[in-house]
């Protein structure tokens, strides 16, 4: 059977070619296609390979683990790409134009199909849990977006892993994507441009960490009491607040970046000045920075966004503790590709 020839590193490909009888220097000129080219679609296309080397690649490999389903586009430029996986499951990655660099973009990546979370604000959430994305699916995702949605004078420049799932219940997958991300050998993302956001699994902060991968750490918080954040994430009965901090301050920070912590801003849920200042004292241990995110409603979802004065009033409170804060508007709101707004084919399934 044919298996990705994605996530296999430049001397694991010598070793195989080499035995099949072709040069060495294959492997590296394959990589080099693989992950440097924006237009490859076949083995026939890496033409200063021999034939042979080429029909070898494409008797034992493919090169596409993920298939463009469905492209949908908002008025702010935002696209919603749902992508179909080898095995019919569906994920969705958000490619995200700059507000001020138009040919600069972000793209949001998905580590799950659905997610076993059960967030109380997320649509993800009601999808429930499928399964883990393979390194090969998490890293095509940034390769496919980039070569079928973007100009060669338009820049993928950052990396979000806030999509579909919980990243670090995918630790070892994500790690590995993020290696073959980062390396300058492969796809050669800065890693200061790439951000693992989770709802907060300390072993897998830990394992981040160890890991050396060295991108940025984000935690979605949302709560500032225990007994609110259990219900708005039930994580928290595992692992509550206390344990998420201690599991910050230990995650390895190269000098001068800080740990975002992200909050979700719901009317009269999290948004008083009493929860702005206990945040205030629960990061006083941690270098952090604080992006409030205004709630996008989803059908059927009790919860509302805060009003715009409860969020000036919040931000204040922070900014006069000496917190850098960033309130964000999540883009893309009209087809559905907001934070807590992707549902793979959920909803298509729902509606027939
Ligand atoms: S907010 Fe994130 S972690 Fe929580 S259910 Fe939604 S996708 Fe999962």
């Amino acid at each position: 059977m044919k298996r990705s020839i994605k996530a296999i590193t430049v001397q694991e490909l010598t070793d195989e070619l080499i035995r099949a009888g072709y040069k060495h220097y294959s492997a590296r000129q394959v990589c080099h296609w693989l992950y440097k080219s924006r237009t490859l679609r076949s083995f026939d296309e890496m033409t200063n390979l021999p034939k042979e080397a080429r029909w070898y690649l494409a008797e034992h490999y493919f090169i596409d683990s993920l298939a463009v389903e469905n492209v949908q586009e908002s008025i702010d430029g935002t696209k919603k790409i749902l992508y179909r996986l080898r095995d019919g499951e569906f994920i969705e990655s958000v490619l995200m134009p700059d507000n001020k660099k138009r040919d600069v973009f972000t793209l949001c990546v998905s580590t799950q199909v659905g997610c076993p979370m059960k967030c109380t604000f997320c649509l993800t959430a009601q999808m429930g849990y499928i399964r883990n994305l393979t390194p090969p699916e998490i890293i095509d995702q940034v390769l496919i977006s980039r070569r079928e949605f973007l100009t060669e004078n338009q820049c993928l420049r950052n990396l979000v892993f806030m999509g579909m799932g919980e990243p670090l219940l995918n630790t070892q997958a994500v790690v590995t994507a993020l290696r073959f991300l980062t390396s300058p050998q492969y796809c050669a993302f800065s890693p200061r441009r790439v951000t693992v956001s989770t709802v907060g699994i300390p072993p897998g902060i830990k394992k981040l960490g160890e890991s050396g991968v060295g991108v940025n750490l984000a935690l979605s918080l949302n709560a500032t009491t225990n007994e609110l954040r259990s219900q708005l994430m039930p994580i928290n009965k595992k692992y509550p607040i206390e344990s998420l901090i201690d599991a910050c301050r230990e995650f390895p920070l190269p000098r001068r970046r800080r740990i975002t912590f992200e909050y979700v801003m719901l009317k009269d849920v999290n948004d008083t000045e009493e929860d702005a200042r206990r945040l205030a004292r629960l990061l006083r241990p941690i270098r952090a920075k604080v992006n409030l995110i205004v709630y996008n409603p989803v059908p059927h979802l009790p919860y509302e966004p805060s009003p715009q004065e409860h969020i000036e009033r919040f931000r204040q409170i922070l900014v006069t503790k000496n917190y850098t804060v960033a309130v964000r508007y999540s883009k893309g709101k009209d087809i559905k590709a907001a934070c807590g707004q992707l549902a793979g084919n959920y909803l298509l399934a729902q509606s027939h």
